[in-house]
């Protein structure tokens, strides 16, 4: 079953899934405009695809997504627009077994995550997760960014601002004339 999912906080409810043998499927698309990574970071335009398994106790989320985040560029310092491809499989756990309410055990792994009580994944919190494991380490305005000038602290990118490059027009500068004398 393919379904197209409108709503926008990337909560899925997965009772009816819960509901269903070990292995039954629901897979969804989504899209959201912003999803909050941290204080500063936003995720925009982010859109994926997700399978929901039924899990023996819960359901694994199997998800591609897509999005692009605003960075610093690290040789201008100007917003650089990066492309950030999330790819992951996680398991989110009942909390209680859904056609009895008997509790689960706790599962084994660290920091799992849950299905809520009003069976809803909150497919969110993990691609937000995700998404910073996989955000570029020196994010890059354009490849060939020019960067800053050390001495007047001019873009570059503007083109010249004129400053005379120190180290080989200032001793070697004296060098030379002496030279050429
Ligand atoms: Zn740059
Ligand atoms: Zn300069």
């Amino acid at each position: 079953m393919h379904l197209d999912k409108q709503m926008t906080d990337l909560k899925f409810n997965v009772a009816q899934l819960l509901r269903e043998e070990v292995g039954a499927r629901r897979n969804y698309t989504f899209s959201e405009n912003a999803l909050p990574l941290d204080d500063e970071m936003i995720l925009r335009q982010l859109e994926g695809k997700v399978r929901f398994t039924r899990t023996v106790t819960g359901v694994l989320a199997d998800a591609d997504a897509q999005g692009v985040v605003e960075l610093p560029c690290i040789r201008c310092l100007n917003p650089a627009h990066q492309r950030v491809s999330i790819h992951f499989q996680d398991e989110f756990h009942s909390r209680i077994e859904v056609n009895t309410g008997m509790p689960l055990p706790k599962p084994s792994e660290d920091d799992p995550f849950f299905i809520d009580e009003s069976h809803l994944v909150d497919l969110g919190e993990a691609l937000r997760e995700y998404a910073l494991i996989e955000l570029p380490m020196q994010p890059l305005c354009r490849p060939d960014c020019k960067g800053l000038c050390p001495n007047c602290g001019a873009d570059r990118n503007l083109g010249e601002c004129g400053c005379v490059n120190d180290e080989t027009d200032g001793r070697f500068a004296v060098l030379k004339n002496l030279l050429n004398e």
